[in-house]
């Protein structure tokens, strides 16, 4: 009989994107957890994207930080929670007395959690008197906000996620929704079967796994939507598809507006010629979008992260105020959010430009409101240094301390050596973190264990503002704490009242009690509401149910929220107006050179997140891209000297990296495209942060990643390698290597560029094999340069070895199924010693569908044999594509692509 186990479920949400999916775990006998989509949770309503599936395989104590850590001239000690946190207290205090509260900053992240934000957030605005706390939201979404809050008054969504569904058109700006929100991408999929008049246009400059699906891709070159979107506002207009009425009663600013518009691109022609897309293609999408009511825009990434990012936002946002297309179901300009509460961090006032519950800085009612609830001796009344300013601030020795919470900047940030170099120049800096070694930890002189995903319990906002409750369902590990906890203990030892919270429930009811203090239409009113969720006790807490603000009770105490904003036309400016804003177009603010003749576009891949200090402990993700890399386009790898399969070194003017060049097909030419992942922990010189350029955008203080002048080069090499080993290798004396997790071992992919005179002896000495008598297989060929080994014991793979002066080298994801093996066969050794497997089908090639483990030479070779046609026959025959459908992009790529060949073989 099978017994349902749905009721010892732990209900939480995903660690990851801001579709914020609800997660089940459920106690499996051996004491995991198994890990599957909440049905009941109306983001994903059960569904969960391949990093959600594998939350499970991310949980483990390997390489966690769990004692606080004090760092002398010997290195990191271990100290007590007292000592460490009375250590920043002193240092603090000093620092302050002598050189004021904004010689201190906060550095925080969307992964925090909101009770977590709250805490951070009080304690530096209305403590510590100063705004010198950002988050890494700046990084992806301040655009957004920025954009909002010019258009509507308030950092407002309108929309949710059913008008994705309800739309007749989704247009899709600076987002490959595909890979990066894949769950919304399928709810938009499924919408889309079900009614195939429904159309879905992306705009992108590249050709990415969204674009494979799409009616139509509108190729935009990189930082000139401002000009496509204008260019739309002047054509509405132009042929009278407008809501005068709409305009006239509930915004302001129109004509300014349009004749900013008009002064550039009332002429479709000049657009497309600026825009570099097929002028037939962009009049298709201004005719759809002029004759498409029910239109959701909605943006991300592509968008925001431009030093006009926040104009970008207010020309979509233009757009869908002339039709008065907002307010309505399945229309209106949606920003999703890139981190898991990044939204919550906007409710608390995590930015250095925002004051908690939705308030402003610069404004004296707000500042009071706040401050008398909070009691507080001081109030921040000016904006703090923003992400990029701080860590200039930190560098010139203004900023005498910096503590960061749960993100890595030394990786993630732009001109990323700048902030090491900040970092090492800073008085103290305190790192609060899950993981011992992080790019940024190494930089921490006190290091404070926190609370991790699955350990961790309180509450986070998703893109459509549904505030969730992520719960523990695992034990804390040795002596890690709660963030908010870490904050209040902390403010304790400064000497300030106001952070004795009984838990997260209180610091969550304090939240939402601020967001409804003399929040009335008499007062000083604010849209964020979630006063309905004052007073909740803690079971009421920790069974709360997924719920979107605003919400509050009505008279009869019944529990109201809306949906959708701005049914009424009513906006949060003090005139209930939403403004029309005007939106000059300017390019990059680097042009490309002689120097540095390409574009370099950054961003993410579909199974890592952000510097892989969690996703890169999965093997399962580890199996869809192993190594950072460049794309570009075929001409530009000619013209720089590069070719597909070799490295290649990227420069910039702020900094240099190391990718593997690859032809993606989508890269138009003059730009080159890098993923945000690898940090100096899973690769020797891999991190792009290094290389992109600190510019930010006026508004938001957004740095521009979507555009930096590079050159790309060769990485001369002498040899390449791999190794698959149980135990880690160091790498200090390779050129260039790579980490990627394995089953039960670590893959190492190599370059070297020193010369090896005796193989064998090296290889060993590489592996700590020193013993003659080991079980060590092993072929040479000395004239090619040619050397492979493999290390046995107990009959079974322990490490093995591969060199070639050239990259043909044997598939790793054969080698990586021989590590399953409780014993090798004669037939493996025999294809280990030959270099390839002697079964057939035993190369399944590189992983396309990471739920089901389906490799690209497994798809291929069924596609052939079984003669399919379709994704949905691959998926009958293989399974592949068949869960979170997300490898659904690839699969329709290779099915064409491998049935083309075959054709073309026939004749
Ligand atoms: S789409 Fe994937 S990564 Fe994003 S929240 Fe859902 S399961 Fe997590």
């Amino acid at each position: 009989m099978n017994l349902s186990t749905d009721h010892l479920a732990i209900r939480t949400t995903c660690a990851y994107c801001g579709v914020g999916c609800g997660v089940q775990a459920t106690p499996r006998d051996d004491g995991t957890f198994a890990i599957a989509g909440d049905k009941l949770h109306p983001a994903n309503k059960g569904r969960l994207c391949v990093k959600g599936s594998t939350l499970g395989e991310t949980v483990g104590l390997e390489g966690r930080l769990l004692y606080p850590q004090v760092r002398d001239a010997d290195g990191l000690h271990r100290v007590s929670w007292d000592d460490a946190l009375g250590k920043v207290a002193d240092a603090w205090k000093d620092i302050i007395a002598e050189h004021g509260p904004d010689a201190v900053a906060l550095y925080v992240s969307g992964q925090l959690l909101t009770e977590d934000y709250y805490v951070a957030n009080k304690l530096m605005k209305g403590y510590i008197g100063s705004a010198n706390i950002d988050t890494n939201s700046r990084l992806c979404m301040s655009s957004a906000v920025a954009g909002y809050k010019r258009a509507f008054g308030e950092d407002l969504v309108p929309v949710c996620y059913d008008d994705l569904e309800l739309a007749d058109m989704v247009v899709l700006v600076g987002s490959n929704t595909a890979w990066c929100h894949p769950i919304l991408f399928q709810r938009i999929l499924k919408a889309k079967e079900a009614r195939p008049e429904m159309k879905l246009v992306v705009i992108d400059p590249r050709r990415t796994a969204t674009c494979e699906l799409a009616d139509l891709h509108l190729p935009v070159k990189a930082g000139t939507d401002v000009w496509l979107f204008n260019g739309l506002l002047s054509y509405l207009s132009r042929i009278g598809a407008i809501d005068p009425r709409f305009i006239g009663e509930h915004t302001n600013g129109f004509d300014a507006a349009l004749n900013v518009a008009n002064a550039d691109c009332a002429d479709p022609a000049a657009v497309a010629k600026i825009c570099r897309i097929e002028l037939p293609l962009l009049l298709e999408f201004y005719e759809l979008f002029a004759a498409t009511a029910r239109t959701i825009t909605a943006y991300s990434m592509g968008v925001n992260q431009s030093s006009a990012g926040t104009d970008k936002a207010n020309a979509i946002i233009n757009c869908h105020l002339i039709g008065g297309r907002i307010g309505k179901p399945g229309m209106g300009p949606f920003s999703i959010t890139g981190q898991p509460n990044a939204m919550g961090g906007r409710e608390v006032g995590g930015l250095a430009n925002m004051l908690a519950a939705h308030m402003d800085l610069e404004r004296a009612e707000h500042r009071d409101v706040v401050q008398t609830f909070w009691e507080s001796p001081a109030i921040a009344d000016k904006g703090g240094l923003k992400a990029v300013d701080l860590f200039k601030a930190i560098e010139e020795g203004k900023v005498k301390s910096v503590w960061v919470i749960a993100t890595n900047p030394v990786v993630s940030m732009p001109d990323a050596d700048q902030v090491r170099r900040a970092l090492d120049k800073c008085e103290l800096v305190i790192s609060s973190d899950i993981m011992q070694d992080t790019d940024t930890t190494a930089y921490a002189d006190v290091l404070l264990p926190a609370l991790g995903w699955g350990e961790k319990d309180g509450t986070v906002t998703n893109s459509e503002r549904r505030i969730s409750r992520q719960r523990a369902f695992l034990q804390a590990p040795g002596e890690a704490l709660p963030d908010w906890q870490i904050l209040s203990l902390f403010a304790q030892r400064m000497g300030y009242s106001g952070f004795d919270f009984c838990g997260q429930h209180g610091v969550f009811d304090e939240h939402a009690r601020l967001s409804g203090f003399r929040n009335a239409v008499s007062d000083v009113p604010r849209a964020f509401d979630m006063s309905g969720l004052a007073g909740l006790n803690q079971r009421e807490y920790d069974d709360l149910e997924p719920a979107q603000w605003p919400v509050r009770r009505n008279a009869a105490g019944k529990l109201q929220t809306e949906v959708r904003l701005f049914k009424d036309g009513v906006f949060a400016h003090a005139d209930g107006k939403a403004r029309f804003i005007a939106t000059a177009p300017r390019l990059p603010r680097h042009a490309v050179s002689e120097d540095y003749p390409l574009s370099l576009n950054t961003g993410r891949v579909r199974d890592q997140w952000h510097t892989m200090t969690r996703t890169g402990k999965s093997a399962t993700l580890a199996d869809h891209i192993a190594e950072s890399f460049v794309d570009m386009h075929p001409q530009d790898a000619l013209l720089s000297g590069v070719k597909e399969g070799e490295l290649a070194r990227v420069t910039s003017e702020w900094g240099a990296m190391v990718a593997r060049v690859q032809h993606g097909g989508g890269i138009p030419r003059g730009s080159v495209f890098i993923p945000i992942h690898w940090s100096g922990q899973t690769a020797s010189d891999a991190r792009v942060g290094a290389v992109v350029n600190p510019v930010v955008d006026p508004v938001s203080g957004e740095p521009e990643f979507k555009h930096t002048p590079v050159r790309v080069e060769q990485f001369r090499v002498n040899w390449h390698g791999f190794i698959l080993s149980r135990d880690e290798v160091n790498l200090d004396s390779i050129a260039h290597w790579t980490r990627i997790q394995g089953r039960e071992f670590a893959r190492y992919e190599l370059a070297g560029r020193n010369t090896i005179k005796d193989h064998a002896a090296w290889a060993r000495a590489l592996l700590g094999v020193e013993d003659l008598d080991a079980d060590w297989l092993e072929y040479e060929d000395k004239t090619a340069g040619v050397y492979r080994a493999v290390h046995v014991v107990d009959d079974r793979i322990a490490q093995c070895i591969f060199l070639s002066p050239r990259q043909d080298m044997p598939s790793r994801a054969w080698l990586a199924s021989l590590f399953a093996r409780e014993q090798l066969s004669e037939i493996d050794r025999v294809g280990l010693l030959v270099g390839m497997p002697v079964e057939k089908g035993a190369d399944t090639g590189p992983t396309v569908c990471s739920c089901f483990g389906v490799g690209r030479n497994t798809i291929c070779n069924a596609i052939i044999e079984k003669d399919l046609k379709t994704v949905p026959e691959v998926t009958v025959c293989l399974k592949a594509g068949g869960n979170c459908g997300s490898c659904v992009p690839e699969i329709k790529k290779i099915l064409v692509q491998t049935r083309v060949e075959a054709e073309e073989a026939r004749l």
